[in-house]
Formats: structure tokens, sequence, C-alpha cells
């Protein structure tokens, strides 16, 4: 087992707006957690794949380190926002809660000896980020890739043939052309 659970007992510092600026590696060795808000709005990337800014995420994130001495970031992201569904083209709300269990690592090179259950947080030189970004790279890889509403938003007629894999035109066939000149003679 990697995890301690006791862990939890470390006292913990409570933010509601997340710290601007922290450094991954000293929350993890003093066992830290931060909790908070942040408003999807002061997210450019993320907003750019929704249909509106709207919405704001909660963040909670308890840095530890697991048995094998390995700095972590369990995190915990929730937000509802609001896509566009791609059968009717209307606005829907999609709902996201994610963990996710990042093992901090300095250099890429550093990723193969990852327990398996861990993604990387490649940090770098950096001894202070942002954790808004984390967050925001965390759940634009858990949007949906084709968001559709959960009920046939559209009648089951319309969005089946819609669905249907478009096949390449098939290249005319000289010969085809030839015969077609021969009709219209
Ligand atoms: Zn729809």
């Amino acid at each position: 087992m990697l995890f301690d659970t006791n862990s939890y007992i470390i006292p913990s510092i409570m933010h509601q707006q997340l710290p601007k600026e922290i450094d991954p590696f000293r929350f993890a060795h003093s066992g830290l957690q931060i909790a908070g808000e942040i408003p999807v709005s002061k997210m450019s990337r993320l907003s750019e794949m929704l249909h509106d800014n709207s919405g704001t995420v909660s963040v909670d994130m308890q840095f530890d380190i697991d048995t094998t001495g390995t700095p972590y970031m369990r995190g915990q992201f929730a937000v509802t926002v609001n896509l566009l569904c791609e059968r009717c083209m209307e606005p829907m709300t999609h709902s996201m809660n994610i963990t996710t269990i990042l093992a901090l690592v300095r250099h890429e090179g550093k990723i193969e000896g990852l327990a398996e259950q861990y993604e990387p947080w490649i940090l770098n030189d950096a001894k202070q980020v942002d954790p808004a970004q984390i967050v925001e790279d965390e759940l634009i890889l858990a949007l949906p890739i084709v968001p559709k509403h959960d009920y046939p938003c559209l009648p089951e007629e319309l969005w089946q043939a819609g669905e249907e894999e478009i096949e390449p035109e098939k290249p005319v066939s000289p010969f085809a052309v030839l015969s077609s000149l021969k009709l219209k003679k």
C-alpha cells in the first residue's frame, strides 16, 4: 500500500481562494492541504473549449509523500460547465467531479520510475507554481471529446442519420465517364 491514510490527520491549511503560488514539493514534505474555488472565467484555455465561461471549480488538493518516498498530490476538482451538444448544437450542462493522483517530478526523465497509479506533474525547475494551472490541465483532459446530451435531444431518425460515418467519395472511374458520354449521344 502506497498511501498512508493517517496522513490526513496532519494539520492542514485552508483557503477560500486558492493561493496564487505554492511550492508543491515543500507542500508534500509538510503534508499540506489547500482548498478553495476558482471561477471558470479565470481559466482561459478551458473557457475556450466551453460554450461559455460560467461556473466555479471547487478544488481540494492534498499533498503528501507516499511510503516509497514519492511526493504526490491527490486532487479533487468539481465543476459544472456549459458545453455545446454536437448532436443538436444547443448548450448543455456537464458536471465533472474528478479525482486525480499526480506524482511530483522535476523532469520528464523521472517519469519512468513512477508507480502505475500516478500521472506525472512535471515541475521542471519551477520553485513556485500557480495551482490553478494544474487544475485547468486536468479539467481539459477530462472534457468529453464529443459532448452530447444524455437523452435523445433530436428525433431519433434525424440524429441516427447524422451520426452515420460519412463514406469517402468514391473516385469516378474513367470508364463510367466514357459510358455516360456514350449514352448522351
Ligand atoms: Zn443535444
